[in-house]
């Protein structure tokens, strides 16, 4: 049976095509391995961008390559794993002699810092958050230097300008980052730590990213941040977070935005009004609660109650009652007892989300709760985990036979074999989300078709064109 246990886009790699399939022998070949969230995605698309605009040759295949950039996700334990994993086979290929140099960026140094250098020999270049705007010149510095090369400096005031960039997102949606770091401190999180607090970018400079997107042929836009309901508020700015999305429903050719990572407290009624009334906000709220428990709750840092996001998903359905909500919950957490954990689960029966992601707690050094007492068995975490994710397929895979019949606009993402088109309507965000199968469709990607839900398999929707 296919369960949908993890939802993990931080352990996505996302690959792409190489730059061009003409080069000269001399020019210098990168291979970059871009690992992590969306928000480090686009760290990973502003510097493709930039290691091409300097003459270097860059691809997603590392055989071959001269160098190879690792930029890195290390948040939680699996995160870490896969990143490590990622850099001793690149260290493994130069021993080998098949490649010159391994260059480690993201988060995994920023975290670390020069520890990363003696957990990890071989390295040849580590850069932190602060320095991706640098990387084509580490890139060459590497190649020429004896030594090591460490860029490490306090994520703590950056800015990113994340304009022209390489894109890994096909062609038709991107990520719009209209923000960094956060100030929520949550007990098990080790985000403010590695990215800073939170600063808002200026709206100017989001509206310029925003047409440069669309202009490069995105339709979609995902808006994203650690947390986008906070929008505006270091710049001293009241409901920013609707100021600025009346700004965005104005670009033309931009037809779908989607809000992802809502901070449950911050989403205002003037948020939730902008969203009913524009036909360019899709009605989709990603609102990760994590858990529902008061004292875990308390305990994770989090100011949100039962009563509060019962009565903000009872007003969500009434204000806009064909919204799709997206939630994240934690199992595990130190304390979480049975009773704990049935109060989660009979609340995720009550919500009845559209679509859920689950982590199991890891205790991350350096944050609070890992110092916690009462740590759950792993055993019991995974059962938890388990009973979590059937109990959501069981409310899918019933909301999905209730969609039969219906009428969906679908964005077509890419077309496979025998003409089946994968594509999603409003309630599906990129890569995270189950998809529509579109039969005898051959329409382009990027291009809105109307369909008829006619059948539905595990998490996805079947439809035909009508
Ligand atoms: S709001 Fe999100 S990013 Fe910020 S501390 Fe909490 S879990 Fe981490």
């Amino acid at each position: 049976m296919l369960i949908k246990i993890l939802d993990l886009p931080v352990l996505f790699c996302y690959l792409y095509r190489p730059m061009t399939t003409k080069h000269n022998k001399n020019q210098v070949i990168v291979g970059f391995i871009a690992l992590g969230c969306p928000k480090n995605m686009v760290d990973s698309e502003r510097m493709l961008a930039q290691i091409a605009q300097a003459g270097l040759l860059v691809t997603h295949d590392t055989a071959g390559a001269d160098v190879i950039v690792i930029n890195t996700c290390g948040f939680i334990a699996p995160a870490k794993a896969e990143a490590v994993a990622a850099i001793r086979r690149a260290i493994d290929k130069k021993r080998k002699g098949k490649v010159k140099k391994v260059i480690v960026a993201g988060c995994l140094p920023q975290r670390e810092g020069v520890r990363l250098l003696k957990e990890i020999p071989g390295i040849d270049a580590i850069v932190g958050l602060e320095h991706r705007d640098v990387i084509a010149s580490v890139i060459t510095q590497s190649l020429t230097a004896d030594k090591t090369v460490e860029l490490l400096t306090p994520a703590f005031t950056r800015l990113y300008d994340d304009r022209t960039r390489l894109r890994i997102t096909p062609r038709h949606w991107a990520y719009l980052r209209i923000s960094e770091g956060c100030s929520r401190n949550c007990s098990f999180c080790t985000i403010p730590a590695i990215r800073g607090k939170f600063r808002s970018k200026p709206v100017n400079l989001v509206l310029a990213e925003a047409k440069e997107l669309v202009e490069s042929g995105a339709v979609e836009l995902n808006i994203i941040a650690q947390d986008i309901t906070s929008y505006g508020r270091d710049l001293g700015l009241k409901d920013a977070l609707p100021a600025l999305l009346a700004q965005l429903v104005k670009i033309v050719r931009l037809k779908w935005i989607r809000l992802l990572y809502l901070y449950p407290t911050g989403i205002t009624n003037s948020l939730i009004e902008t969203v009913a009334q524009s036909e360019k906000i899709v009605h989709y709220f990603d609102i990760p609660l994590q858990h529902i428990n008061p004292e875990i709750l308390k305990s994770m840092r989090r100011p949100h109650s039962k009563d509060n996001i019962r009565r903000l998903i009872e007003t969500l359905r009434a204000k806009i009652p064909d919204c799709v909500l997206r939630t994240t919950f934690i199992v595990g957490f130190p304390g979480e007892t049975d009773a704990r954990f049935n109060e989660m689960l009979d609340f995720v029966k009550w919500a009845s989300f559209d679509h859920l992601g689950c982590f199991t707690f890891y205790p991350e050094k350096g944050t609070l709760a890992a110092r916690l007492q009462k740590q759950v068995p792993d055993r019991v975490e995974k059962q938890r985990l388990k009973q979590l994710m059937l109990t959501q397929q069981r409310i899918v895979f019933e909301k999905n036979k209730s969609r039969i019949g219906s009428r969906l606009t679908c964005l077509i993402d890419n077309i496979e074999k025998n003409h089946v088109a994968k594509a999603r309507f409003f309630g599906q965000a990129p890569e995270i989300d189950s998809l529509c199968f579109i039969k005898n469709c051959s329409t382009t990607a990027g291009t809105f078709v109307k369909t008829k839900v006619i059948g539905c398999k595990d998490y996805d929707l079947i439809c035909e064109k009508f």
